[in-house]
C-alpha cells in the first residue's frame, strides 16, 4: 500500500547519504566551535564531539570505501578546526567504523553488534578504567564525570540513526535534536561542576563540601560514626615566599591529588581554603579516621613536586609537611559544622606541638 507524503521510503543512494551525513557532523562541529568562541570562559563550553553519531549512522548504511570517507572527512575537519585532539584516536575511529560496517548487514541485530565493535575500540579502555575505578572504590578522573556516558549516548543514537535510515533518510532530522541536547547538557554539567569546584585543584569548593557534608550526616547509616579531617600545609607562606606562587599552586595541585588517591570514593574532599583541606569521612570510627590522617600526613611528606621557581627555572620541591585535626562524630546530632570546629581546635593543637603531626581526642588520651 502506497502512504503517500513524506512517509514513503525514499530510497537514497550512497553518494546522497554519505553527503547528508557529513553535511550533519560538519555543521554540528561548526556550530560548537561558534558557541565556544562566543564562550566568556571556555571552561563553560566543553566540546563535545559528536562524530560517533553521524560515523555510526554511515557505519549502518553505507559500504566500509564510504565509511572510510565519511569518518576521515569528519575526524580531519575536527583535528584541524577542533581543540587539540590525538590523531591516535581518530584514526582508530576511523578504522573501527570501517570494520563496523563490514559486521553490520542492515538488520537490528548486527547493528547493535557493529555498535558495540565501535564502542568497544573508541571507548572501551576508558570504560574499563572507569568501571575499574568504580569498584576499587577510587574518586574519579577529574573533568571525566559524564564523558564515558556520553560516549555511550552518542554510538546509541548513531546505531539508532543508521537502522532507521534504511526506513526513511529523515530519520536524520529527529537525530539532530537529541544530539544537540547532549551538548547543552554537557555545557550545563560544567557550569555545574565549575560552581561547585576549586579551579586551582579541582576538589569540591567550600560550599559543596558543607551541602555534600551534611546530606551524608543526615543518611541514618553514616549519621551514628563519621570523622572530619582539616589538613593545613605548614610554613606555606614560607613555600611561596622561596620559590614563588606558581610552585605553591603546583605543591597545592600535587597535594589535592594526594588527598584523592589517599581517600575513598564516597570521601568528601575539599580545599576551604589558601592551603587548608577538609575531609569527610562517612561511617569511620576515630580510630580509622586517625589511620587515614596518618596516611595522608605520611604521602604529603613523601611528595616530590616539579615545578619552576621564582627564577624561572626548574627547580624540585620536597619536605612539605601537613598537620591535620581529626573530629568524629559522638552523638546523633553533631553537625558538619561542629566536626569542623572541633577539627579546627585539634589542628591548631598539631600546630602548636611542633607541626607535621596529626591530633585529636583519641590520640590526646592515648598520649
Ligand atoms: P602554618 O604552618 O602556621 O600553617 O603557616 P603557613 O605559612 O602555612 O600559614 P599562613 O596562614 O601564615 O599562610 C598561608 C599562606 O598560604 C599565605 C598565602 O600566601 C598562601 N596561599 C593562600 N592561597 C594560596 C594560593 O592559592 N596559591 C598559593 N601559591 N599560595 C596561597
Ligand atoms: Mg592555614
Ligand atoms: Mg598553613
Amino acid at each position: 500500500m502506497d502512504t503517500g507524503g513524506i512517509f514513503t521510503p525514499v530510497a537514497w543512494g550512497a553518494g546522497q547519504t554519505a553527503l547528508a551525513l557529513l553535511l550533519c557532523g560538519l555543521a554540528q562541529a561548526e556550530f560548537a566551535r561558534y558557541q565556544a568562541r562566543r564562550a566568556v570562559r571556555p571552561v563553560d563550553t566543553p566540546w563535545v564531539s559528536t562524530v560517533a553519531v553521524w560515523i555510526m549512522g554511515a557505519a549502518l548504511t553505507l559500504p566500509p570505501a564510504a565509511v572510510l570517507a565519511v569518518a576521515a572527512v569528519l575526524h580531519a575537519h575536527e583535528l584541524f578546526r577542533g581543540p587539540p585532539r590525538q590523531l591516535g584516536s581518530a584514526l582508530v575511529s576511523t578504522f573501527a567504523a570501517t570494520l563496523a560496517s563490514l559486521v553490520s548487514s542492515g538488520d537490528a541485530r548486527t547493528g547493535v553488534l557493529a555498535g558495540l565493535l565501535y564502542l568497544a575500540a573508541t571507548d572501551g579502555p576508558a570504560l574499563l578504567r572507569g568501571a575499574w575505578r568504580l569498584v576499587a572504590g577510587a574518586h574519579p578522573v577529574v573533568g571525566r564525570r559524564g564523558a564515558a556516558g556520553d560516549g555511550v549516548t552518542l554510538v546509541a543514537l548513531g546505531v539508532m540513526l543508521g537502522l532507521s535510515m534504511h526506513f526513511s533518510p529523515l530519520a536524520i532530522l529527529f537525530v539532530l535534536l537529541p544530539v544537540s541536547y547532549l551538548r547543552r547538557s554537557a555545557h550545563g554539567r560544567a557550569l555545574r561542576h565549575a560552581a561547585a569546584h576549586d579551579p586551582k585543584t579541582q576538589l569540591w569548593n567550600h560550599a559543596a563540601w558543607q551541602t555534600l557534608s551534611s546530606a551524608a550526616l543526615a543518611s541514618h547509616r553514616t549519621r551514628a560514626r563519621s570523622a572530619v579531617l582539616m589538613v593545613d600545609l605548614d610554613h606555606f607562606k614560607r613555600l611561596n615566599d622561596t620559590y614563588g606562587h606558581r610552585a605553591g599552586d603546583d605543591v597545592l595541585g600535587s597535594v589535592a591529588h594526594v588527598l584523592q588517591n589517599t581517600t575513598r570514593r564516597n570521601d568528601i574532599v575539599a580545599r576551604i581554603g589558601g592551603e587548608e583541606f577538609s575531609i569527610l569521612l562517612p561511617g569511620v570510627t576515630e580510630q580509622e579516621a586517625c589511620q587515614a590522617a596518618e596516611r595522608i600526613r605520611d604521602q604529603i611528606a613523601a611528595l616530590t613536586v616539579t615545578t619552576t621557581n621564582l627564577h624561572g627555572h626548574p627547580t624540585v620541591i620536597n619536605g612539605i609537611t601537613a598537620s591535620i585535626g581529626v573530629a568524629a562524630t559522638h552523638r546523633a546530632d553533631t553537625s558538619v559544622d561542629d566536626l569542623l570546629v572541633n577539627a579546627d581546635r585539634w589542628l591548631y593543637q598539631a600546630k602548636e606541638r611542633g607541626r607535621n603531626r596529626v591530633c585529636g581526642p583519641l590520640l590526646a588520651a592515648a598520649a
